[in-house]
């Protein structure tokens, strides 16, 4: 029996309503700048990553920061830690607002 996913994190995802072909590049291709910039300060990006790990139709594209043959090299607690250690980065970067 399948279990029906909860996508609900989609909403909050920096691409959402994007141009989701920028996602997309050659092989042997990186992604654009912009594009790895939405995707580093993206607020779901662990939701996003999780879902690309368990998810046999999400294998292609650039997601959560990371290229389809990185996500093959790296396993998703590897790729977790890099996240949250990027996380805790932009978080102390970024200027308080007033
Ligand atoms: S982390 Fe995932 S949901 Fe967020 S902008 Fe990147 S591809 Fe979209």
């Amino acid at each position: 029996m399948s279990q029906v996913r909860d996508y609900t994190w989609v909403q909050d995802a920096n691409c959402a309503g994007g141009r989701l072909n920028d996602f997309f590049v050659e092989a042997g291709r990186v992604a654009s700048n912009s594009v790895q910039q939405l995707c580093k300060k993206c607020p779901v990006r662990e939701e996003c990553v999780i879902d690309t790990y368990s998810s046999e139709f999400a294998s292609g594209g650039y997601r959560a920061g990371f290229s389809p043959s990185q996500r093959r090299r790296l396993p998703l607690a590897k790729v977790l830690d890099v996240i949250r250690r990027e996380s805790n980065i932009y978080r102390k970067t970024r200027r308080p607002t007033r």
